[in-house]
């Protein structure tokens, strides 16, 4: 018979036939700090079939036995040891991550080179972390059903107790044994039950959205992808389906087929969407479409999101669509993935664990054996060179758009020669001028992409050249004319705008140069009085309903132009947008990463799938002062499958992405000198240790970031390139368990698969 009381001396319980050696119970745990490692522990008797994989527990650590929560990662029955020490306690009645979730969590840690018990922690939402939303209950449970040298009240409730199955409430077992509270504490102190505290969730939220299913009939292209879909639903097992459908070609509506398809069959899904689509049509129109609905929003506090958790766990939610962590939704028996917007970089997680969204689903999928879906009308070039090359992969083409559609007309502006035919800085040409008279005139509806927020780019001073900058930063600071400061986007630090330069002995007038959201709005207003403009960006949004009250009044018409930055790119479906200008396509171009031509041309067919939704037809308008790159003639043209072709091979001549590895490191500190040394010591170390362990791969050596210097801290980048995923996989191995990711830095990021280099 086991003991029961925590206080009693232990005992290797699986003693012993003679000349066999004892094994226990062992867990693996690790603890929540940033520590890079597991350790064992015992299992004690009276926490036997307590401690599983995936729950918390309170362990005992260093030399005060300092008590520590940690996760348990595995139970094994390994050989007793006397040095190991005991689980404490443990904190949750049932996992709180099921053994998937677990397993994705161990890759996430390695993958990524995150501490274990931190990974874990990050991928259970705060509220269900301190359980939340949830009650302590007080439980009575049978350990010894041995009546003798009981009194008649204490035997009636050790019976009571064991006809309910060994288990009860403890004010039910009262209750039902019509016994006072001392009868049930002096079984417990004989060791005939134990009484335990569990949290039971308080009123689990149902969600449910108006129901709304529209008339269309699915076309010939939706259906064929629709197919190949089900396919491999049907298939049970892993795939990863690459829907490569222009904007507007009716991608959600294939989504929406094939997770209904897995719900029939009584399995759940999760669709993932990039932050900026959060409150937008695409979420509030799907949603609309199923019944047991959970969306992830940021909008929701932490007590809401930590009482959806056991629902969804409980698997009475069908569908949970989210950004980043609804990809850890804890669904028991999913059954597809859908990343939407597959491309966007907002899937990539910045802080650590350093994960991106899309490669964890593709993971989960393969873990779970069941497909993933990821859909774009750009894919990011990772996708789309493994469509081609991976088995796991298909590619699903829908290369028109729904409703015979034509796809919008683009038009190309050169800036340069606007410049030198006009009078005047004009941040519209009169080309755009013309295409916003004529909207206006027709009552029709118009969207401005400027990829820039504020009224002036920057400050300077024409006399001697200097701009201002950020006091903690080396950024250029940003003036807005609603508040009259100069900002600081990265620190949020904002200064009065002097008026003269502060450079000694100049003191000339410092002008506004550049252009931004606020700018262009000030131009519309200025230019056509009688236009109603709406702005949308991150200055204009301060609260999520601020981004919902702006769409709402655009698609009832209130307004005419709406101005924004990437904002207004993506996911937008208004049926009386007949007019989309891009201000100016360079912006992207500009930015010191290998991903610049990239994202530019993401950007500008993003936007431009904006205009002609409809049978009113459309047109884009593209200003740039580079109208002869390649990357914006491939745009204008809408040629996804030429830029890709071409990127790739540029990719592969510069060894980069996704023709190479990343793995990127930021190291920072307040002291220049002593990161310098710092930086080029680690580089040293990286040297050493990939070489001693021969992986090959090339270490670029530290140079200052492309922000040099952000929030007091100066920052060095240090980039380990591996020819592939696997050398990657076995160098970060290496190192890490060389103990060589160490650096005397105050701080060090460690960026696997970084998807910008800023
Ligand atoms: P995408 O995501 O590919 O840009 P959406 O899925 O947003 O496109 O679809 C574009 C619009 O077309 C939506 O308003 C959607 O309701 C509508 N739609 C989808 N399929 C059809 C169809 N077969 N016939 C008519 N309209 C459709
Ligand atoms: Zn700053």
């Amino acid at each position: 018979m086991r003991s029961v009381s925590a206080t009693a001396p232990r005992t290797p319980s699986l003693l012993l036939e003679e000349g066999r050696r004892a094994t226990g119970p062992i867990a693996t745990v690790a603890t929540i700090a940033p520590i890079d490692k597991t350790y064992s522990y015992l299992i004690p008797d009276h926490l036997a079939d307590r401690v599983h994989p995936g729950q918390r527990v309170r362990i005992p650590i260093g030399p005060r036995a300092t008590l520590q929560p940690a996760f348990c990662v595995a139970v094994t029955d390994g050989p007793w040891d006397s040095t190991l020490r005991e689980i404490e306690s443990v904190l949750d009645d049932r996992p709180l991550l099921n053994a998937k979730l677990l397993e994705l969590g161990l890759w996430i840690a390695r993958y990524y080179a995150s501490p274990i018990g931190h990974t874990l922690q990050a991928m259970l939402p705060a509220g269900v972390r301190r359980q939340a939303g949830t009650r302590a209950v007080r439980f009575a449970r049978l350990t010894s059903a041995d009546s003798t040298q009981l009194s008649p009240k204490h035997a009636a409730a050790l019976l009571a107790l064991k006809a309910a199955g060994g288990q009860l409430p403890l004010d039910q077992l009262r209750k039902t044994a019509a016994c006072g509270p001392a009868v049930l504490r002096s079984l417990a102190a004989l060791g005939r039950i134990t009484i335990e505290i569990r949290h039971e969730v308080v009123a689990p939220i149902a969600t449910q959205a108006e129901q709304f299913e529209p008339n269309y009939e699915i076309d010939a292209d939706q259906q064929n992808a629709i197919n190949r879909l089900l396919a491999a639903l049907n298939a049970n097992e892993f795939r990863v389906e690459v829907l490569f459908g222009v904007t507007g070609s009716g991608k959600t509506e294939c989504y929406i087929r094939a997770i209904r398809s897995a719900i029939a069959a009584g399995r759940q899904a999760i669709l993932l969407v990039p932050e900026i689509a959060l409150t937008t049509q695409t979420v509030q129109r799907l949603s609309r479409r199923f019944s047991r609905v959970a969306v992830l929003h940021s909008g929701l506090t932490d007590t809401q999101r930590s009482r959806l958790w056991p629902v969804i766990a409980a698997g009475q939610i069908d569908l949970v669509i989210g950004t980043r962590s609804a990809i850890f939704a804890p669904c028991p028996k999913l059954g597809i993935i859908v990343c939407d917007e597959e491309h966007e970089p907002s899937y990539k997680n910045m802080a650590s664990p350093r994960y991106h969204t899309r490669d964890v689903a593709i993971k989960r999928a393969q873990l779970e054996s069941i497909p993933v879906v990821l859909g774009s009308a750009t894919p990011s070039l990772e996708t789309w060179q493994n469509a081609h090359k991976q088995r796991h992969y298909e590619l699903i083409r829908l290369p028109r758009r729904v409703k015979g559609l034509a796809m919008p007309r683009v038009h190309l502006v050169d800036m340069r020669e606007e410049h030198r035919a006009r009078k005047g800085v004009h941040l519209l040409s009169r080309a755009m001028e013309v295409h916003l008279q004529t909207i206006l005139r027709k009552g029709e509806q118009a969207v401005l992409l400027l990829n820039r927020r504020g009224f002036a780019s920057f400050l300077f001073c024409p006399v001697c050249n200097t701009p201002i900058v950020c006091p903690n930063c080396s950024v250029h600071m940003v003036f807005h004319s609603t508040t009259g400061f100069a900002h600081c986007h990265y620190c949020h630090e904002r200064i009065v705008v002097p008026t003269r330069c502060a450079m000694a002995g100049c003191g000339g007038h410092l002008v506004r140069f550049g252009i931004g959201t606020q700018r262009v709005e000030a131009e519309l207003a200025e230019k056509f009085p009688q236009a109603r403009v709406a702005r949308l960006d991150s200055d204009a949004m301060k609260k999520p309903e601020d981004y919902a009250r702006v769409l709402n009044q655009f698609e009832s018409r209130d307004t005419d132009v709406l101005v924004g930055t990437q904002m207004v790119a993506k996911g937008l479906d208004f049926p009386f947008v007949s007019f989309v200008g891009i201000v100016t396509a360079d912006t992207a171009l500009s930015l010191p990463d290998f991903r610049a031509a990239e994202r530019t041309f993401q950007l500008v067919l993003q936007v431009s799938g904006r205009s002609g939704r409809s049978e009113i037809g459309g047109d884009v308008l593209v200003q740039t002062f580079a109208s002869d790159l390649a990357v914006i003639r491939r745009a204008v043209k809408g040629d996804y499958e030429g830029f890709a072709a071409a990127e790739l091979a540029s990719r592969k001549k510069a060894k980069m992405p996704p023709a190479a590895r990343l793995v990127r490191f930021v190291l920072s500190d307040p002291r220049l000198s002593k990161l310098e040394k710092a930086a080029a010591d680690f580089a040293v170390a990286l040297a050493e240790s990939l070489a001693k362990f021969g992986v090959p791969a090339d270490i670029i050596p530290p140079e200052p970031c492309a922000i040099p210097r952000l929030r007091n801290q100066y920052r060095y980048d240090i980039l380990i390139r591996f020819a592939t995923a696997k050398q990657m996989l076995a160098g970060m191995d290496a190192l890490r368990g060389a103990g060589a990711i160490k650096s005397r830095a105050r701080t060090m990021i460690v960026d696997v698969d970084p998807v910008s280099l800023q």
